[in-house]
């Protein structure tokens, strides 16, 4: 009946669940990668991803999984579970709990046959299960493999049944958003935005942009952000599901207010790093930039030289890990060193300054400090790291951080604290 309805009387999909079937991708040897890709694929449709699961080869796990997807969004697509083999269960799975029958397609027989015999061989019995064919269902074609995927229409809800193997699943799911899928999505799609922020924490940051947030969540079209950290850099991704024009027009007006509330610590609006905006900077003035590096070991010039171009701005990168080849390479005097300490801001000045001169680039960046587990003192904790930028001209900044975590985190957040300062001192930013 569903089959003879207008389209206009169709409900438009706006959300999905997937189920990924397979007892291997609850190991810790297989990743259920189908669900990344279907989850992109509907995200473009304007198709918001509501939940996922993962199922191993079980019935009843199965049946439960597919009930309360059918429960709660719009379209349900499992991947896997198709093949010929006896732990292969979604279609008997599926049409059982939706009380089809199961018919075998002789078609499908005969072309199975036909796969197995150009290639000289015989079908194995097993193979006879894919031709089964719940009642009602629309047989999707797979080029690539034997299984067919298979699409049943339950009411005004849609469930989807493609086959577990990526380069089978992938070329049917894109044919099905060409042609049934593209008739049941609306003009809404999922637009997304990307704000970086360096020099404060996440909480501090969720605390200071929650009041906006909120307040564009519960506006038309809803702007749904997340607040994501990684060391040393906490990203705000915002979200929503609207036509082209009020899309831009809400995450306009979100990002311009977060810009007006952040200020300088806001470091890109579109997605780009740290390293990508710093090298924008460099260009735009003509600088060229060297690091002289100790506790980071070469991350903050691997930063840098991630961007492509960055031969344009990037002079050099020393790693002056001793105190004796900080004189020697980089030229800090032996008294700086021992008056002040090796994790001293002086000495970050001074390996600035030391690779400035030794390389002859505008601007000279040092840092050093205690990335741990050891060698953290009562005055100089672990995660204690000094960081200067030296140049052009006499113009110098330094700044001590005390960041938390193991050295590994220390040294990550050191690398995107060294970035950031130099940004910083690009823009005249820094007291
Ligand atoms: P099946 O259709 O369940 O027989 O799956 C066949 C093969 O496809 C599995 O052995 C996996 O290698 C692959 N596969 C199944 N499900 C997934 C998934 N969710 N992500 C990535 N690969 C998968
Ligand atoms: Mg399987």
């Amino acid at each position: 009946m569903t089959a003879h309805m207008p389209l206009q009387a169709r409900r438009r999909f706006a959300t999905a669940e997937i189920i990924a079937v397979g007892s291997e991708l609850l190991t810790p040897f297989r990743s259920d990668t189908n669900s990344l890709f279907l989850t992109a694929r509907l995200n473009e449709l304007g198709i918001r991803v509501r939940h996922k699961t993962i199922v191993g080869d079980d019935g009843p796990d199965l049946a439960a999984a597919v009930q309360a997807a059918l429960g709660r969004v719009d379209l349900v697509v499992t991947s896997g579970g198709l093949g010929p083999t006896e732990d292969d269960l979604t279609r008997e799975t599926v049409a059982e709990l939706l009380g089809l029958k199961l018919v075998e397609q002789s078609f499908i027989v005969e072309s199975l046959e036909a796969r197995f015999a150009a290639t000289g061989r015989t079908m194995p019995c097993n193979n006879r299960r894919q031709a089964l064919v719940p009642s009602g269902a629309v047989l999707l074609d797979n080029p690539r493999g034997t299984a067919p995927g298979l699409w049943l229409d339950i009411g005004d809800q849609v469930l989807v049944l493609l086959p577990g193997p990526p380069r089978e699943l992938e070329p049917m799911f894109e044919g099905l958003s060409r042609d049934r899928l593209a008739e049941r999505v609306s003009q809404e799609r999922l637009y997304r935005r990307v704000l970086r922020v360096a020099g404060l924490g996440e909480s501090h940051v969720e605390e200071k942009v929650a009041p906006i947030y909120s307040r564009w969540f519960d506006q038309d079209p809803a702007v749904d952000t997340t607040v994501l950290a990684s060391p040393g850099l906490v990203e705000l991704h915002l979200s929503t599901r609207a036509t082209p024009s009020a899309a831009t027009e809400a995450l306009d007006g979100l990002t311009q207010e977060l810009a007006d509330l952040l200020g300088d610590k806001l470091v890109s609006t579109d997605g780009r790093s740290l390293s990508e905006v710093v090298g924008e900077l460099l260009r735009q003035n003509d600088l060229r930039v060297a690091v002289g590096e100790s506790c980071t070991g070469g991350l903050v010039t691997a930063g840098l030289v991630d961007v492509p171009g960055s031969s344009l701005y990037v002079e050099a990168g020393v790693v002056a890990y001793s105190n004796e080849q900080k004189q020697s390479l980089l030229g800090v005097v032996p008294e700086i060193l021992q008056t002040y300490g090796a994790v001293s801001e002086e000495v970050a000045l001074a390996m600035a300054e030391g690779v400035r001169c030794l390389t002859g680039a505008e601007l000279g960046v040092g840092v050093t400090g205690v990335a741990g587990p050891s060698g953290g003192g009562e005055a100089k904790p672990v995660g204690t790291v000094c960081l200067g930028v030296v140049g052009p001209g006499a113009a110098e900044v330094a700044k001590t951080v005390c960041l938390p975590g193991d050295r590994g985190m220390v040294r990550q957040q050191s690398t995107q604290t060294a970035l950031n300062l130099l940004r910083l001192a690009l823009l005249g930013r820094v007291d």
